[in-house]
């Protein structure tokens, strides 16, 4: 007697492969049939020739507190999203140290958000177990982020780490790492993973191998230095030997468009040498940051409070105003290339609500004010917490990106998702199907699938997931290809997608017709180093 059977489906498993027509059936939150099915089941439901995929995986988001705020996650699970990988980008709540703990907060929160909950957790294991005893509905896995393990060793100083605090950030991540953390994540656009050589990170990355743990990196720059940032973490992981993931690989900035061609060169060489390397993207031209990382990195030194501090004397304002206006040697102006008005705020707090949804180039304009002198303003008025939708990328290289057989495809969506986040939180998995497979073709169904199922799950090690497969965890999503439709758009993006009718989480309904029904039945993933058969372990 099986739980059930979903019957009359296009089932298309993750490998790839074209869909065909069958039923899948699924006892004790596994796969236990794809084909035929004829055995009896509690549960019947019929596909009526929708598609019957694995629940798509989210490898990439920033979703590390909010999944202990909002087990229930509605915004994933609605667009068919059974699995996120977080602790991405350096960033994470992990390890939390005695008196380093205001930095941390100060550091994630413009990406990750707040939590109405208290840190009960040091450890990256006790921050697993928060996780476990939250009851999320979605399966979840993490890294163990770089910026996290500096700042608790080293708090935000500019300079290279000494033998010792080497030492202890080892210590550290070999401990994150035996609790079933995927990998190491390293963010060196943000402060303080960009005061890390590449020799410091290499070192660092000495920890992994044993683990056959991943090095996931959001580079250098992404701009005028793509090419130099995607050579700095290739020579990491060459020279550590271990295996690199690209995160949301993109040329950023008008005259850089293009640039990807060279970076997927760069990808398909180090396959070519034997190196074990991928990338992934999100579906959108926009990208979405904190506005305090368009400015000079010296003036992050220290942290917020320092930074602000140099915003208000008169003369190095006019300093970091010069240098905005300029093309930089040392970083990448993003400003002097794409403009004040791609930069749109998202979210700031209530008192300056009012400018959600438009551009610095546009309140500048209404101030009758300099457009950096409007965005320094704001960011002393927000006490730096001022998040910006960042209108950076060509449409032509996000295509080619996504087409390229060694990207996935994820989110990157933000924890904080208040004014009006970058519509890739509530949109990014059906608008593949909707943009990319049924309009422009850039993929067709089966390769969409693949990039959000059985792909992620083998670079994330996420174990026997993302395939329709007997011995397989029942993470299912159940959509209809034609009407699948992201409805969040960048002027108005919190809306649930349509069309996607059912999602099951390790065997049970998660998802009916748009309806969340909190089943809190989602597990969290550590690390599966070794492919092994489910049931006899
Ligand atoms: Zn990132």
């Amino acid at each position: 007697m099986l739980d059930l059977v979903i019957k009359n489906g296009r089932i298309i498993d993750g490998t790839g492969n074209p869909w065909f027509l069958g039923d899948v059936g699924v006892k004790n939150g596994e796969i236990t049939h794809v084909g035929t099915v004829d055995v009896e089941s509690k549960d019947v439901l019929d596909a009526k020739r929708q598609v019957i995929s694995p629940g798509f995986i989210d490898g990439h988001s920033h979703s590390d507190l909010l999944v202990i705020d909002d087990p229930c996650m509605d915004i994933k699970l609605q667009q068919g999203v059974t699995t996120e990988v977080v602790g991405n980008c350096g960033l994470a709540p992990a390890p939390f140290l005695e008196g380093k703990g205001d930095l941390l907060q100060q550091y994630i929160g413009p990406v990750i958000g707040e939590t109405a909950k208290p840190w009960s957790w040091s450890s990256i294991e006790e921050y697993i177990q928060t996780l476990v005893v939250s009851n999320t509905s979605e399966n979840v896995a993490t890294y163990v982020a770089h910026g996290a393990l500096r700042i608790a060793v080293m708090g935000f100083e500019n300079r290279p780490a000494t033998r010792t605090e080497l030492s202890q950030m080892k210590h550290l991540l070999n401990e994150g790492m035996k609790a079933g953390a995927i990998g190491l994540s390293i963010g060196l656009l943000y402060s303080p993973g960009r005061y890390s050589s590449k020799e410091e990170l290499a070192e660092l990355c000495e920890v992994l191998p044993a683990y056959n743990g991943l090095l996931s990196t959001h580079i250098r720059g992404e701009g005028n230095n793509l090419i130099e940032s995607v050579k700095e973490v290739i020579w990491i992981a060459e020279r550590a030997g271990i295996s690199l993931h690209i995160s949301h690989l993109k040329a950023a900035g008008k005259r850089n468009w293009g640039m990807v061609s060279k970076a997927l060169e760069m990808i398909e060489d180090g396959r070519a040498r034997g190196l074990d390397v991928t990338c992934d993207v999100y579906p959108y031209e926009a990208g979405s940051t904190m506005l305090s990382t368009v400015l000079p990195p010296w003036t992050l030194e220290g942290g917020m409070a320092e930074c602000l501090d140099r915003i208000r004397k008169p003369e190095v304002r006019e300093k970091i105003k010069a240098e905005l206006s300029e093309e930089q040697e040392e970083w990448d102006n993003l400003i002097v290339s794409t403009g004040w008005d791609s930069v749109v705020i998202s979210a700031v707090s209530e008192n300056n609500q009012h400018l959600e949804g438009q551009s610095i180039e546009a309140i500048s304009q209404s101030l009758g004010q300099d457009p950096a002198d409007t965005a320094l303003d704001l960011l002393l008025k927000e006490d730096g917490n001022v998040s910006i939708v960042f209108f950076h990328m060509s449409e032509s290289d996000v295509e080619q990106v996504l087409a390229s057989d060694y990207s996935l495809i994820i989110s990157d969506s933000l924890g904080c998702s208040t004014g009006k986040p970058h519509p890739r939180t509530y949109g990014t998995f059906p608008r593949i199907f909707e943009t990319y497979v049924r309009e422009k073709k850039t993929l067709n169904l089966e390769q969409a699938i693949r990039k959000v199922t059985s792909f992620p799950v083998q670079r994330f090690l996420l174990g026997n997931r993302g395939l329709l497969k007997p011995g397989y965890a029942a993470d299912i999503t159940i959509f209809n290809p034609e009407t699948i439709k992201a409805t969040a758009t960048y002027q108005d993006p919190i809306h649930y997608p349509t069309g996607v009718d059912h999602v099951f989480v390790n065997g049970i309904k998660t998802v009916s017709q748009n309806e969340n029904l909190k089943t809190n039945n989602g597990s969290m993933i550590r690390a599966q180093r070794t492919l092994q058969c489910s049931r006899h372990h």
